[in-house]
Formats: C-alpha cells, sequence, structure tokens
C-alpha cells in the first residue's frame, strides 16, 4: 500500500468513514521524498525508539518502523487510530496510544514505553498547536536526544532568529535553552494532502545536556523573557516594571550593570545578556 498516493489515501480514509479533518490539522504527506528525508535525518540510530506525534495514517511512521527499533503514536483522532489498524498491521514495532499529547505526561510515557533506550521524537505535528507541543515536548524532562519536527515556515523561521530581526521573539531564547536548532529543508504546501496555505520547513532541535549559560535564577530570567516581548515596542525597563511590577530605576540600573544601553527594546537581547541581566536585576532586589 502506498500511502503517499492520493487515490489510496482517499480510499482508506472512505473504508473508516473519515475525510481530513481540519480541526486536527490534518495535512498528510504526499511526497515519499519528503517522508525519507525526514526520517533519515531525525537524529536518531537504528536501535533508537521514536516518539511520533501525530501519526496520522502511519504515512511517515511506517518508514520511521522500517529505520529505528520501536515507534511509539500518540494520536488523537480515533478515526485516526482505526486507519493505522489496517495500514500499520504488519509493522510490529509500532504502538499507538489514542490520546491527547497537550493532555500527555509525556516523560511517564516515554519511560513506560522506553525503557533505558535512547528516545528521539520524529512529527509532522498539527499547525493549531506547533509552539506548545514544542515547548512541552523541550520542558518534559523526557531526556529525548533529538526532537526533529515539520511545522509552519513562519515558525521555523522564528526558532532560527537572531536577536534585533523581526523573527525574533520570547520562544527563540527560550528554545536556544534547551536544545541547538538546526533548520533542515523546506517542504512547499503541495506535498500534502489537503495542500494548507503556507509553506513548511523540518527543524531538528539536539537537546542541550546542559544549557549554554547559567542565570542564578531561571524563573526569573524567563519571566524577564516574556515580560519583554509581551510589550514588544516598549524598551524592555517599561516593559519588565509593569508585567513584573519591578521599578523602572531597577530595571535600568542593572541594564547599566550590564552595559545595556538602558532604552533598549527586549528584541535587540540575546540569551547570553538576558543571563546576565536577570543576575543584575535579582542583586538589585
Ligand atoms: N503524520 C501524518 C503525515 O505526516 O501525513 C499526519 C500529520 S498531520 C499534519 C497532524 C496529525 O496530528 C493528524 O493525524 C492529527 O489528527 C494529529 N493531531 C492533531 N492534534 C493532536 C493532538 N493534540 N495530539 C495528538 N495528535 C494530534
Amino acid at each position: 500500500m502506498k500511502l503517499t498516493d492520493l487515490n489510496t489515501i482517499k480510499s482508506v480514509l472512505s473504508e473508516v468513514g473519515a475525510a481530513p479533518d481540519k480541526k486536527f490539522g490534518q495535512n498528510f504527506l504526499i511526497s515519499e521524498r519528503v517522508v525519507a528525508a525526514i526520517a533519515e535525518n531525525c537524529g536518531a540510530s537504528a536501535e533508537d525508539g521514536i516518539l511520533e506525534i501525530g501519526p496520522g495514517l502511519g504515512t511517515l511512521s511506517r518508514e520511521l518502523c522500517g529505520r529505528y527499533a520501536k515507534v511509539v503514536a500518540v494520536e488523537i483522532d480515533g478515526k485516526m487510530t482505526d486507519v493505522l489498524a489496517l495500514t500499520m498491521k504488519d509493522a510490529d514495532n509500532f504502538t499507538v496510544i489514542n490520546q491527547d499529547i497537550m493532555k500527555t505526561d509525556i516523560k511517564r510515557l516515554v519511560s513506560e514505553q522506553f525503557g533505558e533506550m535512547n528516545v528521539t521524537v520524529c512529527a509532522n505535528l498539527p499547525y493549531y498547536i506547533t509552539s506548545p507541543v514544542i515547548m512541552a515536548l523541550l520542558e518534559s524532562d523526557a531526556g529525548f536526544d533529538n526532537v526533529t519536527v515539520m511545522i509552519q515556515k513562519e515558525v521555523a523561521a522564528r526558532l532560527t532568529a537572531k536577536p534585533g530581526t523581526p523573527d525574533y521573539g520570547a520562544i527563540t531564547p527560550a528554545v536556544e535553552y534547551r536544545a541547538e536548532v538546526k533548520r533542515l529543508f523546506t517542504v512547499p504546501a503541495g506535498c500534502f494532502y489537503p495542500a494548507p496555505k503556507v509553506d513548511s520547513a523540518v527543524i531538528r532541535m539536539k537537546i542541550r545536556k546542559t544549557p549554554p549559560v547559567d542565570p542564578r535564577d531561571k524563573e526569573l530570567m524567563f519571566e524577564i523573557i516574556h515580560a519583554s516581548f509581551m510589550m514588544r515596542r516598549k524598551t524592555l525597563s517599561n516593559a519588565v516594571s509593569s508585567v513584573l511590577g519591578i521599578s523602572r530605576d531597577t530595571v535600568c540600573g542593572a541594564l547599566n550593570d550590564c552595559g545595556i544601553d538602558a532604552a533598549v527594546r527586549g528584541e535587540a537581547l540575546s540569551l547570553y545578556d538576558f543571563s546576565r541581566l536577570s543576575d543584575a536585576i535579582k542583586d538589585r532586589l
């Protein structure tokens, strides 16, 4: 069964009385070359386990099962798990869990399903929850080696943006703290059925063993990052003082301690700058 073939897709969907469901972000891959490239470049080794999110019809799952020791997939849509019972019936290293990934205890699932195996995430993510899923995976403390995902091109640009550029946002340093991000390749909208409105890109996040910065108060650093980007048009000192209730004098003094202009906006600061700034603010609290 060739799952990238449109007629095959339509016939397996009709067998279970299903159609691509917008509310679950169902855009199925119809390019064999892209499916193979994602599986091949996800960063895992043959003996590793793979956690897939949103297997859909099983197109990527089948490729992953052929290359890696064990694949566990979390799928929210019961109709898709019915399809998977047909399309994955010959894959004895595949397990599907009918669950919402946003309501899943990821660390527990990984430990129950994979034990001591090395685990990489490989997925074509549903677009409506791209950023929350990425943050849930990175913050899960599940011990992943890599998180390789297909996402909207615009989100990929955010995750790989440099400070001072328009794409740089709160998620950029938050992801950089936990992973080294590499953009692998672009995937045009025509590689999906139905075709989404935007192009996609595949990124690989290699999870860091130790973060690149070591602020004394990690929570405070992330609060400062979020506050700075909540009010992008304001200076960082104004944004941090109005969101976090820290006086402007304290923030400006701390910026001065770091040799940073008091009129700076958050989008100009690197993760390293945010770490130094949070230590300087902590010293003054
Ligand atoms: N992997 C398939 C492919 O590449 O052709 C399908 C990818 S499709 C973009 C996204 C998949 O994620 C769909 O199968 C959808 O039902 C599933 N999904 C959507 N929201 C989900 C959630 N909260 N938890 C788990 N799976 C979800």
